[in-house]
């Protein structure tokens, strides 16, 4: 945690949302969450703005829907410039 940076190439990026009725919908955003390409699913998910996700409150999407977390969003296009170089 803290400020570390994972970076490997085999990540995969999922969007989640958190599930209606788990927080108010002005805080269902989409929130981009790397998740390691092999073994279980953590138990708590981070996605890139820092928030924690329970993977049972939480529901995968196919790609950024509704509202994404601008937060998530301005991390990411941060990281995929930095891996342009
Ligand atoms: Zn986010």
């Amino acid at each position: 945690m803290g400020n570390l940076v994972h970076a490997e190439p085999a990540e995969l990026l999922a969007v989640i949302r958190l599930r209606r009725g788990v927080v108010g919908e002005c805080r269902r955003v989409s929130h981009i969450v790397p998740l390691p390409a092999t073994g279980p699913i953590p138990t708590e998910l981070v996605a890139l703005c820092g928030a924690t996700i329970l993977p049972s409150q939480a529901e995968v999407l196919d790609g950024i829907a509704g509202m994404p977390c601008e937060a998530c969003l301005a991390r990411q296009a941060r990281r995929a410039s930095l891996q342009l170089r």
